[in-house]
């Protein structure tokens, strides 16, 4: 069973089109600013009418050959949906790809679930994780901003900067279904972004919203981005999520650079219960919208200031191991986010 998805934007007379060659050379003129989130609508869509459980599903990497990316030992893990960009950002392809196969593809990003909306099968989702001792997984906040990040990484250009990937992390997940966000003052503050419309024009120069009126507060704005619009979770679950991303206790740093939080939101939104955690530093990398090497940098600043005792890079597996300091002891009765912290990590 083929499930390979393309569609193609092409510019003409100024207007670019979307050309989807499923749906019979499928052709419409689209508002130069929406072109990207038209595509993966339009992709997620062909995705949604297909739906297939779980066990149909196969690495359409590994059926054509593995040519979409270098060499790798093989397929393995569960079978998801990546979304795919070509350099220019003019084709786009979304195929179920196998972890392996997905992560070892450039400019690919896996596609949660929850942005398909509802009518995708739960059964796709994969395998259930095995049972480790003492394994629980973490929080749906957790889960919501990981998923978030992973998708934004796809959404948004490669050298889109930290700042701006944190606060389009915000609006994707505080949006209503018609794209529309308000920001508070405060949480702006909060943040250290309030007053940088330079971030607010990066993002709408990358198609991504409207850029809101530098007078209003609170900010309100509109995405452009038609791939957040159809999210499963409701806005209050998402909102909850939103505001963990804020400080994702124990790795919050609500007053670093951005990229340094943005780096620690990565690992908290990767982080499993206990000390030590481990990530593909490659996905840390994709996430953060930095190279490898400056991901290392950042994770060894983490190590300075306390954030992390250690870190290590796995040459052979590419993965991060990183520990987080033990919780302190206190004979205090835990607060409830003390609770909340050391049940999950
Ligand atoms: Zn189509
Ligand atoms: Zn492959
Ligand atoms: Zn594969």
């Amino acid at each position: 069973m083929r499930r390979i998805w393309t569609v193609e934007l092409r510019p003409q007379a100024g207007r670019p089109t979307l050309v989807c060659p499923s749906c019979t050379a499928h052709t419409s003129p689209l508002a130069a600013s929406s072109a990207r989130s038209a595509a993966l609508a339009h992709l997620a869509c062909h995705a949604r009418a297909d739906a297939l459980p779980v066990y149909l599903r196969s690495c359409q990497c590994r059926a054509q050959g593995c040519a979409w990316h270098p060499r790798h030992r093989g397929c393995h893990g569960p079978v998801r949906l990546a979304l795919t960009r070509d350099r220019g950002g003019r084709t786009w392809r979304l195929a179920d790809a196998c972890t392996a196969c997905a992560g070892a593809t450039s400019h690919t990003a896996v596609v949660p679930d929850t942005l398909l909306g509802s009518a995708l099968p739960q059964s796709s989702a994969g395998p259930p994780k095995p049972a480790r001792a003492g394994f629980r997984p973490g929080p749906d906040e957790q889960v919501r901003v990981r998923e978030m990040l992973t998708y934004l990484s796809a959404a948004l250009p490669r050298f889109t900067s930290p700042a701006a990937r944190l606060l389009s992390l915000q609006c994707a997940l505080r949006t209503d279904t018609r794209g529309h966000v308000r920001l508070q003052a405060g949480l702006l503050r909060g943040m250290r972004l309030r007053g940088h419309r330079d971030l607010w024009q990066e993002l709408a120069h990358a198609g991504w919203l409207e850029p809101p009126d530098a007078r209003s507060a609170p900010v309100q704005l509109r995405l452009l981005d038609a791939g957040v619009l159809d999210q499963a979770p409701g806005r209050r679950a998402r909102r909850r999520a939103a505001h963990w991303a804020l400080y994702p206790a124990p790795l919050a740093l609500p007053a670093a650079p951005p990229a340094l939080r943005l780096t620690a939101l990565a690992l908290a939104a990767h982080a499993s219960p206990g000390i030590g955690h481990s990530t593909d530093l490659d996905t840390l990398a994709r996430l953060c919208g930095h190279s490898p090497q400056q991901t290392g940098e950042l994770l060894d600043r983490l190590v300075t200031t306390g954030t992390l005792t250690t870190w290590h890079h796995n040459r052979e597996t590419d993965e991060a191991a990183w520990q987080l300091p033990r919780p302190p002891r206190t004979n205090r009765p835990a607060t409830r986010l003390q609770r909340h912290q050391t049940e999950w990590f």
